[in-house]
């Protein structure tokens, strides 16, 4: 039988778990798990990871947060997608070099699949991003995901957030601890093992021993429980995926009427790319990169480049990391989840959902008859093929780059660095678009609508001459992209701007 969970680290990861597992696990309820979370007050946590995936608005939901209240307590902004520029070439050789991976799929419910007689030409010069959705000219005009009269979590365009990492921390502690969960502020300076390897307990400065049936690792990068005690190794990817570093700074905005962009812009670099996050008061901006490519000194230049006068004499902060994942997620009685799990780079945000997939995991997998070693099997062997398949989606991005201006895009094209498993995926589009045939809902985090923009907003060429005799529904296809077309239209006259969409998010009640 197992009813307590003890979660050591107080980050995004260790909160999320917390509020999350307290209400699904009914902490509220006699019978239900009871779940304690310490916390280093002396550790900090890392305070970045501003952008998410549509999957938050559930979780935030179920733990209990409402929009309203994310928008004026964490500076949070909507997120509609990614946009990508001066990936496929470097600045100055391709005509339009960018491309949107908007969280809305094709419009093409009622009607044929759309991607193949886009391919087929069917839908005039417009780009993939555009002739599927309405969702990147909204974004390009800067306009939020939905009207204000719609309720919390609902839009017609999907959309997630950007926001504040360190207040969003702050606010999943409230109402974890509103969901019952109890609170310890205190370090763990030693993990205790049993005879058979398990965690026996924690040693803390102030709390003496503190035990429970599960302990969940959230401590970040420095993995006390999975890592250091249990020893479970880290798989790096740095082989794959070379950026290591990261150097970020918080801009201002330069008037209280500034536009907020409705999506991460991903500008490539010469040794990696720049993130630039529009939250309600100001931009954070970061340049991650390979230090085997470039130094410390140079991506600051560069940063410093494309902030402009607006980011002068701004201080920075410095992060390293070690693109990878851990195999062996839990192990006996002590799981990992957030930095101490895995983690590769922020491109495509990653890191949050990862730790509210694993937080669902957890709880559908909760050992209530003491079964630890099947749901470990099962959590195991999920985890790992979500990130293989999520580093694969990553390492496509700079994969099917032409740009060849620097060691950094040469090298990301050589042959040795791409898994094989990424290879087999591009060699099945070769003769046909990706479909929900080649992904798995309980595996894959990007189904097909994500590589589709990605692959044809890179500029992946699929052959479908042989096969076109088989797209009989042309005329509807060219109906169905006039209405997205039509949709685009309506989305400009309507939809407020992102600003002023949160100004009344900020304002109601
Ligand atoms: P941390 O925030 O490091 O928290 C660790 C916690 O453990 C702290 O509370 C600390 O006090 C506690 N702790 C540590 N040791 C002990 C101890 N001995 N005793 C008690 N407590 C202890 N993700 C995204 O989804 N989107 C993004 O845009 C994004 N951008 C990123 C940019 C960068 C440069 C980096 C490095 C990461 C980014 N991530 C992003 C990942 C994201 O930041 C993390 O997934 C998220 O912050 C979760 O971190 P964490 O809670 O696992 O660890």
């Amino acid at each position: 039988m197992a009813r307590n969970i003890l979660i050591v680290g107080g980050g995004t990861a260790g909160w999320i778990t917390a509020g999350y597992l307290a209400k699904m696990l009914g902490a509220e309820r006699p019978g239900g798990v009871s779940v304690t979370l310490v916390e280093s007050p002396d550790i900090g946590i890392l305070g970045v990871g501003e952008g998410t995936f549509p999957t938050i608005r559930k979780t935030l939901a179920r733990i209990g947060i409402d929009e309203a209240d994310l928008i004026r307590r964490c500076d949070a902004s909507f997120k509609q997608g990614a946009k990508f520029v001066h990936w496929q070439a470097e600045p100055g050789t391709a005509a339009s070099d960018h491309y949107l991976h908007g969280f809305q799929t094709a419009d093409d419910q009622n009607g044929p699949e759309l991607l193949p007689y886009w391919l087929l030409g069917m839908a005039g010069d417009a780009r993939w991003d555009e002739a599927a959705t309405p969702q990147k000219r909204a974004g390009d005009a800067c306009r939020g995901p939905k009207l204000p009269s719609h309720s919390d979590f609902v839009g017609p365009l999907n959309y997630a957030y950007h926001f504040d990492a360190k207040a969003l921390a702050v606010l999943l502690r409230e109402q974890a601890i509103a969901n019952s969960v109890r609170h310890i502020a205190d370090t763990v300076s030693e993990v205790a093992l049993s005879d058979d390897g398990a965690i026996a307990g924690v040693r803390t400065a102030e709390n003496g021993v503190l035990t429970a049936d599960l302990y969940i690792d959230c401590t970040g990068f420095r993995a006390e429980l999975i890592g250091k005690a249990l020893g479970q190794p880290w798989t790096s990817c740095r082989d794959t995926l070379f950026c290591d570093s990261a150097i970020a700074m918080q801009i201002p905005y330069d008037s209280p009427d500034a536009p907020i962009a409705s999506y991460t812009v991903s500008t490539a670099q010469q040794s990696g790319w720049i993130w630039d996050i529009a939250l309600g008061s100001r931009r954070g901006v970061g340049h991650v990169f390979s230090s085997a490519h470039t130094d410390a000194d140079a991506a600051e230049a560069a940063l410093r480049a494309y902030a402009g006068p607006a980011g002068e004499k701004l201080e920075t902060r410095s992060f390293r990391f070690d693109a990878g994942y851990r195999e062996t997620n839990w192990h006996k009685n002590c799981v990992a989840i957030g930095l101490s799990s895995g983690f590769f780079e922020p491109l495509e945000a990653t890191g949050i959902v990862f730790s509210e997939i694993a937080a669902q995991l957890v709880a559908n997998l909760f050992p209530w008859g003491g079964d630890f070693e099947t749901s470990a099997r099962q959590y195991n062997a999920n985890l790992r093929a979500r990130y293989e398949r999520a580093r694969d989606f990553i390492k496509m991005h700079y994969f099917l780059s032409q740009r060849r201006d620097s060691d950094f895009w040469r090298d990301n094209v050589r042959p040795e660095t791409t898994p094989d498993s990424l290879m087999e995926l591009l060699d099945r589009w070769r003769f046909r678009p990706p479909n929900e045939l080649d992904f798995d809902p309980n595996i894959d985090i990007f189904g097909a609508p994500s590589w589709q923009y990605v692959l044809y907003g890179m500029g992946w060429k699929t052959d479908l001459s042989a096969k076109a005799p088989v797209f009989r529904l042309g005329n509807e296809a060219r109906a169905a992209f006039a209405t997205i077309r039509q949709h685009g239209d309506y989305a400009l006259q309507q939809l407020p701007t992102n600003r002023d969409l949160l100004r009344h998010a900020q304002n109601a009640r």
